[in-house]
């Protein structure tokens, strides 16, 4: 009888894992609380298929970002698409690093970009440039694939409240299995690295089709990057997008439920002074449509660390997601848990050795089991 696998959580770590667990035969339940999948993080975000360029601080979250960029085309084709200008730019002033020091880190990592002295936005107060190929992230058509890729295995509107372990299963809202994977990012249970929750304000706004990517590194920057409407634009900031740091989700959950107007105005300026700095005719260029409200979840320190970990407690699996390129990451380090268990049970059986030759082996200090 194949394993009974339930997921807890329809984000972009849920879906995939489960999109995964079903094709190598698993049986697999997602549950996700609300009416449908990607309806959090994974549907509130700034959408970007990122290579590792935003990373120079974290080699970990480079290595992942690089190798799950090709994996996700390879895999989700249509769930993305390129950028016709996409670039990455070191200000003269308020970078944590330099042009040169930036791009060497870039090579190290081997990932293609290259010099470029212009951007079609006319930037000022920049140390140096490089046009890098990434890709935005497709949501609606991502949430079209998964609601109908797993529709006979969604459990949609239900809230997963508890979970008890035993030896050979572990019950889930009371329903048996013999694994759980907890795909909440930190939602649920007990999280593996040390998290903050973040509530986040981004901003969108509308322009000319075609503007390119611009993303300002590295420290307290921000970044202007397309959606996939064309004309539409997310405005990010890493000092002002936050929207304060919390130790538990319900807290971060509370502030996110109660933003209003004054705050989303005082960001509004806040955002758009910052990015006059670089690009001084922003006001004329890009017109505010408001808010994406959201919760990052984010390891303590100030590494800029997005690696994806997956830790294990008994029969549940617990993800923490850096970024949507790693799910390949967890998909495969679950598995690996899974069958190493197979394993321990295939060492239980008496080896068929004759009891001569055990003898003899053993007797030279080698051990059989
Ligand atoms: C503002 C912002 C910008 C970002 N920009 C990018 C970016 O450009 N590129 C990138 O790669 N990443 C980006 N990220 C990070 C990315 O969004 C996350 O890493 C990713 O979406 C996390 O996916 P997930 O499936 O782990 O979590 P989620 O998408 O949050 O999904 C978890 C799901 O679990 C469900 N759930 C929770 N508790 C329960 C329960 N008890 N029972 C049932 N269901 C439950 C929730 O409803 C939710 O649907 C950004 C994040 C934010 C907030």
């Amino acid at each position: 009888m194949s394993q009974r696998i339930a997921i807890i959580g329809g984000g972009w770590y849920g879906c995939h894992i489960a999109s995964s667990m079903i094709a190598l035969g698993f049986t697999v339940r997602l549950y996700e609380q609300n009416e449908r999948l990607l309806h959090e993080a994974s549907g509130n975000n700034q959408f970007r298929l990122h290579l590792g360029f935003h990373y120079p601080r974290h080699a970990g979250t480079r290595i992942q970002s690089r190798d799950g960029f090709s994996r996700f085309i390879e895999r989700y084709g249509d769930l993305s698409k390129p950028i016709s200008e996409n670039i990455y730019a070191v200000p003269k002033d308020t970078s944590l690093i330099d042009f040169d020091t930036y791009k060497l880190i870039m090579t190290a990592t081997g990932i293609p970009y290259r010099s470029v002295d212009r951007c079609s936005l006319g930037l000022t107060n920049i140390d140096g440039m490089i046009r890098a190929e990434e890709r935005v992230i497709l949501i609606d058509k991502a949430r079209y694939y998964f609601q109908h890729h797993l529709r006979h295995v969604i459990s949609m509107s239900v809230q997963i409240k508890s979970i008890e372990q035993f030896a050979k299963y572990i019950l889930v809202n009371g329903e048996r299995f013999d694994y759980v994977i907890d795909a909440t990012w930190g939602h649920f249970g007990r999280n593996i690295v040390s998290t903050y929750y973040e509530p986040t304000l981004l901003l969108y706004f509308e322009a000319a089709a075609g503007l390119p990517a611009v993303t300002f590194v590295d420290g307290p920057l921000y970044s202007i990057y397309p959606t996939e409407v064309e004309t539409i634009y997310t405005l990010s900031s890493v000092p002002h997008t936050p929207l304060g740091r919390f130790s538990r989700s319900e807290e971060a959950r509370s502030v996110r439920d109660r933003v209003n107007s004054e705050q989303i105005e005082a960001k509004r300026s806040l955002m758009i002074e910052q990015a006059q700095e670089n690009v001084p005719e922003f006001l004329d260029i890009y017109k505010f449509i408001g808010p994406q409200i959201s919760i990052k979840t984010k390891p303590i320190g100030n590494s800029d660390d997005r690696s994806c970990y997956v830790g294990r407690d008994g029969r549940v699996f617990t993800v923490m997601s850096g970024k949507i390129d790693t799910i390949f990451f967890a998909t495969e380090r679950i598995l690996s848990m899974i069958e190493a268990d197979q394993d321990e049970s295939a060492a239980d059986v008496p080896s068929s050795l004759p009891a001569s030759i055990r003898a003899k082996v053993e007797s030279i200090g080698l051990k059989l089991d």
